[in-house]
């Protein structure tokens, strides 16, 4: 891990997530049945259901940093049952079945994790309060209509509408609510799930750097890895590979935390402890209440780097900081004094269509999963369980749902890449500006709207 960062530079969450002294790394060659490279929460679902599924598997995990050192540590907390393709676009894509299953699928992952977090005997301060979506304009309800309007039509997705004096959110006409989403601290996840794997004996090995994968093979600055089955589980990071270096684009995402609050400003926002919020601008904002009365508060708007470049010094961006203390405050007025205590930030993985997917290459031994946007909080554990089938050769409902082999297109080569990926933010943030000024649907957003996944 990067000496000059504190546990608590890394992220609130890290701070408060307990020992984060790094594990011994690889010394030397060694075999397994299965090598994972990557120790977020992809990877160390996947070694969780493979060795539910075949208790004596040889399982390693290699981890440049530590893990939970990347976004699965670094998140905004929402365990929710979104996917970064829509319902009606995964219906385009596969049909209103294979949509309908993939959102039951979705839905039923909040169940799955807190079932095992509770099994397992995990704090992680779950909650099941849905998420709140503001709307805060004309535009915004109809849009949030729509969504209300949609989910109805689907008959899967649980969101109602409230009313403006239900929501405390200023300027909000009103909010929809989706109920299938929980919140959680994700550190205390993915460490805790890494020392449970350990006690079941897989090894994780941390401070060991992945330099090249191939069949049977992952090869490291500390030795040579030699694996019947190896899963490549580095999302963001992907593109630090040169034979995978097009297939996701790292795209940062920052968060500020604030100090805790006093009830009678909790009472205000009408927030319970836990509970997720949003609203309806186009450059996406996230925050949740946490349990020890803080706000968690993120969003989008730092810009891509060329050659999808990743560097701690990223996930800092003053300006970004400051926009979203801004936006806070303009959603919470009251909150105006709230001290910032911690800000950081990350990159999170965006497949060139915006579809996640999961898949497993027989021929090869080589399996993959990622490209979940901003929604990998409960998809990864999705992941985890449908790799552990695929890797050992079960036809589940898990593989058939329509994620399972998807084959997003790769990403333009530069600067064709860096000139879309930061347009694109650009073009959220004008769509918003035009939405403010004409109080009508964004035309550029319509626009663009097919590029950013929407
Ligand atoms: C700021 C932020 C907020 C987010 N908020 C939410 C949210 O609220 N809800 C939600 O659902 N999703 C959210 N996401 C997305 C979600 O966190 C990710 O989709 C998810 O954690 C991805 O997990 P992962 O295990 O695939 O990847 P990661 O957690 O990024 O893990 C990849 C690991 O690979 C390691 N690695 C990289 N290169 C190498 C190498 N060469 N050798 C060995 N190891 C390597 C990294 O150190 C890292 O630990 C957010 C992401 C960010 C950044």
């Amino acid at each position: 891990m990067d000496a000059a960062l504190t546990s608590a530079e890394l992220s609130f969450w890290h701070g408060t997530a307990g020992d984060l002294t790094p594990r011994p790394g690889l010394d030397g060659d060694t075999t397994a049945d299965v090598a994972i490279v990557g120790g977020g929460l992809t990877g160390l679902w996947t070694a969780w259901y493979l060795l539910e599924r075949e208790p004596g598997l040889r399982i390693v995990v290699l981890e440049k940093e530590i893990a939970g050192f990347g976004a699965s540590g670094r998140n905004g907390g929402w365990l929710s049952a979104l996917f970064p393709r829509s319902t009606a676009s995964l219906e385009r894509a596969h049909g209103r079945d294979a949509a309908l299953a993939m959102r039951r699928a979705m839905i039923d992952t909040i169940g799955e994790v807190a079932g095992v977090t509770a099994a397992i005997g995990l704090d992680v301060d779950l909650r099941r309060e849905g998420t709140v979506a503001y709307a805060r304009s004309a535009v915004q309800e109809r849009a949030a209509r729509a969504e209300i309007a949609e989910a109805a039509s689907y008959g899967v997705d649980e969101v109602e509408w409230r009313g403006r004096g239900e929501v405390g959110a200023a300027g909000a006409r009103g909010a929809a609510v989706d109920l299938n989403c929980a919140s959680l601290h994700p550190a205390r996840l993915v460490r805790g799930l890494a020392s449970a794997l350990e006690t079941r004996g897989v090894r994780i090995l941390e401070g060991t750097e992945v330099t090249a994968v191939s069949p049977g093979r992952v090869d490291t600055a500390r030795g040579v890895v030699t694996a019947d089955r190896v899963v490549l589980a580095t999302e963001g990071y992907t593109a630090t590979f040169r034979a995978t270096h097009r297939r996701i684009l790292p795209l940062y995402s920052l968060m500020i935390a604030t100090e805790p609050l006093p009830p009678a400003f909790w009472e205000s926002t009408r927030l319970r402890p836990g509970q997720t919020f949003t609203d309806y601008r186009h450059l996406l904002i996230y925050g949740q209440r946490t349990v020890d009365d803080r706000f968690a508060f993120g969003g989008r708007g730092a810009r891509y780097h060329w050659g999808s470049a990743i560097r701690p010094g990223y996930d800092r961006v003053p300006r970004v900081f400051e926009h979203l203390r801004r936006t806070l405050v303009e959603l919470f007025p009251a909150a105006r004094d709230a001290a910032v205590t911690h800000r950081w930030g990350g990159p999170l993985g965006v497949p060139r269509d915006w579809h996640a997917s999961v898949g497993y290459d027989p021929a090869t031994r080589i399996g993959r999963a990622g490209g979940y946007v901003g929604d990998g909080l409960s998809t990864t554990n999705l992941a985890g369980r449908t790799l552990a089938d695929l890797l050992t050769a079960a036809d589940t409902d898990l593989t058939r749902l329509p994620w399972v082999g998807h084959r997003s297109p790769g990403w333009e080569p530069e600067p064709l890449r860096f000139l879309g990926a930061n347009a694109g933010m650009l073009a959220m943030a004008a769509a918003d500006v035009e939405e403010r000024l004409t109080r009508r649907e964004s035309v550029i957003a319509k626009a663009m709207g097919p590029l950013v996944g929407h």
